[in-house]
């Protein structure tokens, strides 16, 4: 019923609006290149449902679903491509008790769109997500478990930033102005970012800022992320992201730019 309720709703929309103004990125696993490949980029389908309704797939049941509904690829009228599968040319969702719970979700969904399936919290009942306790990272997945706003391993890993790896005194500006960040490789599968946030940044109403590292919005300054990949990939099953706090090592309430030493806890 996804596919079809989603295939219909894009089908009109092909109907009335110019969908080529809509292809405009080509992407390929984690690049992306600027020039239109005849898919249409990306469409999030938000239906209004009473709150309490769900999505379901045999039973289970989800918020959000990286998705339009089939894994077929369809051709509209205009002859623009929408790929109804996994991971494609859309999500679907529906509003949630909040528009900041449904935001978060439509950005989740976004990351599987860059970055795939894998999840950085465990996915069972056991797991930190489900303890409460993965609010201790930020990131495209974070949803309403952590907080939402893209970290340094993910923007490197699209190439949209370079990193410095730390080698000496590295200064950092504003993150999210500036794209500074620098890292400290443990191993292959094992690094450390440092990120400067200032919370400078602020939208015109949606969860009033996205530069939003942690919960605590007077919190400002150093914030590093601790991330353990699988193989190379962040995991369902493995803690892979989670910050470092620094309890009596520094001081959150830095308001320049910041000079980092190299840290004590590193080994
Ligand atoms: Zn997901």
């Amino acid at each position: 019923m996804l596919e079809k309720a989603n295939r219909y709703a894009i089908q009109t929309l092909d109907s009335v609006v110019d969908l080529s103004i809509y292809d405009n990125w080509n992407i390929n696993n984690n690049s992306h290149s600027k020039s239109p490949d005849g898919k249409l980029d990306y469409v999030f389908m938000v239906y209004r449902a009473a709150d309490g309704l769900y999505f379901t797939d045999d039973g289970d049941y989800y918020s959000g679903i990286a998705s339009l509904g089939a894994g077929n690829l369809i051709t509209l009228q205009s002859g623009m491509k929408v790929d109804m599968g996994t991971f494609d040319s859309g999500s679907t969702t529906h509003l949630h008790k909040s528009r900041e719970f449904t935001f978060e979700i439509l950005v989740h969904e976004f990351g599987h769109h860059l970055f795939g399936g894998n999840h950085p919290y465990a996915d069972n009942s056991s797991s930190i997500a489900q303890n409460g306790r993965s609010a201790g990272y930020w990131g495209i997945f974070a949803g309403n478990w952590g907080t939402p706003t893209m970290n340094a391993y993910e923007k490197e890993l699209l190439n949209w930033i370079d990193v410095t790896e730390v080698s000496g005194n590295i200064q950092l500006d504003d993150f999210i102005l500036t794209g500074d960040a620098a890292k400290y490789e443990v191993d292959t599968d094992e690094f450390f970012y440092f990120e400067n946030h200032q919370r400078t940044q602020s939208t015109s109403g949606i969860l009033s800022t996205y530069d939003r590292p942690n919960i605590n919005a007077s919190d400002k300054g150093l914030f590093i992320l601790h991330v353990n990949l699988e193989n190379g990939y962040l995991d369902w099953g493995s803690y892979s992201l989670k910050s470092v706090v620094s309890d009596g090592n520094w001081d959150w309430q830095n308001t320049g730019s910041l000079t980092l030493m190299l840290v004590l806890f590193l080994k």
